[in-house]
């Protein structure tokens, strides 16, 4: 299953932006629950920073992601500062995080608003400059939908259609990642090898199947193209770390956790155990 970070921006003592009695943390902590709301019915699990309005840094925000080994990272905001239109920032690195703003910035943009376009911003060092975007290991993107100082962005506001597009993007971009079933109980069992100590008579090789054992951390390559199942392997698959779940001869049933939901079954040729 997919696991999303879905942060609304600001909070407690933190209200962002203010424009007469309209609060940034209020309308950003609205859309977070909308956005997972949709992504939940998608089948799509998720992280959220706060319930209410309560203090969220960036730091405890990016732990949170990190510890809960998210996926992606989206910080939801709303700009101000008197311009007009919707922008999204990315990661310098580009990939994934690049992807997930572009996404999600044309579905904003087609809502109504002038299109501000996909952004970086960096430090003097060329790193990113926001912590949310640079902290996190999973690619994360800030949208800032609209400007809350704007009254035509305001105007033209719905947070349901914003969360719409938002979700849309995050469903559109992480839709690739395989689900399959458990194989059926026959195919599970299988002997367990010998210990190492009485077979090693040879040299070891580059591989030892020995070592494709259930709950090994295994590197999906790069090189990877299809799961034995047919289907293609999703580029955020290729260079991410995974749990063996269960092995066959040929194959290593994968998943991000140690429980849950299965990514796909892979050729133990197109994975590099971890050790
Ligand atoms: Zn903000």
């Amino acid at each position: 299953m997919v696991k999303l970070a879905i942060f609304a921006g600001h909070g407690g003592r933190d209200p962002g932006a203010v424009s007469g009695s309209r609060l940034e943390k209020t309308y950003t902590l609205e859309l977070m629950d909308l956005v997972s709301q949709r992504l939940r019915l998608a089948g799509v699990s998720i992280i959220n920073n706060r319930t209410g309005d309560t203090e969220s840094s960036v730091n405890d925000k990016s732990a949170l992601a990190n510890r809960m080994r998210a996926d992606g990272v989206v910080d939801i905001h709303l700009n101000a500062g008197g311009g007009t239109g919707t922008e999204t920032y990315c990661s310098v690195s580009g990939g994934r995080s690049r992807s997930m703003a572009e996404k999600i910035n044309a579905n904003l943009a087609a809502l109504g608003y002038r299109n501000r376009g996909v952004k970086t911003k960096l430090t003097a060092m060329g790193t990113d400059y926001f912590g949310i975007i640079r902290m996190p290991t999973a690619p994360a993107v800030l949208v800032e939908v609209c400007f809350l100082d704007n009254n035509s962005d305001m105007g033209m506001y719905n947070a349901n259609q914003a969360a719409d597009a938002i979700a849309k993007a995050l469903i559109d971009e992480f839709k690739p990642i395989v689900q399959t079933d458990p194989p059926p109980a026959a195919e599970q069992t299988r002997p367990s090898p010998a210990p190492a100590e009485q077979t090693q008579t040879s040299p070891a090789p580059l591989q030892n199947p020995i070592d494709f054992k259930v709950g090994a951390r295994v590197t999906v390559k790069t090189t990877a193209e299809r799961f034995t199942t047919g289907q293609r392997i999703a580029s955020f698959v290729k260079g991410a770390v995974y749990f063996i779940r269960q092995v066959r001869p040929e194959s290593v049933l994968i998943s991000p956790k140690t429980t849950g939901a299965y990514t796909g079954w892979l050729n133990k040729s197109d994975v590099v155990l971890n050790g």
